[in-house]
């Protein structure tokens, strides 16, 4: 499990204190809501809050048991790896969009400004006050894109090396789930086999046996038919 990747899927469902449970919870085991409270140190309510908030988007999962001597349920909680890495990517990809929306603008149309201000005008807004700042009186200039177009690109970069890096983990998990479905699918294939083995064995000891119950009874059925049969005549 990438920790890194974790944390980030958990701060971008609730909030940064997210974070902090990719330390405490696995991703195999169950744990106590009472436990995690208490590794969190806060109260039991404030970390149902945070699970409930990420539990929202399938990134954690929850058993509940009933507590007998009080009679309500108590919930432990465990991480759900690959739905939290699906989610950072849907994020990051949104995130991605927007960025190439605003490279687009950026490069498309115009923009002013204000340079005492540093107030931004669209050019609608620019035409509307006559390219003067509505707040000084200042006359507008062309803004320069070449700088925020730069920094939208290097985004764009550190977003896509962010990506792979979840495709990576993405596939390494896929990997192992597939792995673990053919292990189990070959300990079926054996039982199935033994068992199949285990019913000729039966089968051809039955058949050893010299004077089994079958063969009675069907002498008795027929027997009873041809009995009836006689009667009804
Ligand atoms: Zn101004």
């Amino acid at each position: 499990m990438d920790k890194k990747l974790i944390k980030d899927a958990f701060t971008e469902a609730a909030g940064k204190q997210a974070e902090l449970l990719v330390d405490i919870l696995d991703d195999k085991k169950y744990m106590n809501e009472f436990l995690i409270a208490k590794k969190l140190d806060v109260p039991v309510n404030q970390a149902r809050n945070i699970l409930y908030k990420i539990s929202e988007h399938g990134l954690v999962s929850s058993t509940r048991k009933k507590d007998k001597k009080k009679g309500w349920f108590t919930y432990s909680w465990k991480i759900e790896e690959m739905r939290s890495l699906e989610f950072l990517k849907e994020a990051i990809s949104r995130r991605m969009d927007q960025i190439r929306n605003q490279i687009r603008s950026r490069e498309t149309r115009e923009f002013y400004v204000c340079e005492r201000c540093h107030v931004e005008f669209n050019e609608e807004n620019a035409l509307l006050h006559d390219f003067v700042c509505p707040e000084c009186g200042n006359v507008l200039t062309l803004k320069d894109n070449s700088k925020l177009l730069k920094e939208f690109k290097k985004n764009l970069e550190g977003f896509e090396i962010m990506l792979n890096t979840i495709d990576g983990e993405i596939g390494r998990e896929q990997a192992i789930e597939s792995k673990k479905i053919k292990i189990k699918e070959a300990v079926m294939k054996r039982a199935k086999l033994k068992e199949k083995a285990a019913a000729r064995e039966k089968a051809r000891k039955a058949a050893k046996k010299p004077a089994s119950k079958k063969p009675k009874k069907q002498t008795k059925a027929h027997k009873k038919s041809n009995s009836s049969k006689k009667r009804k005549k």
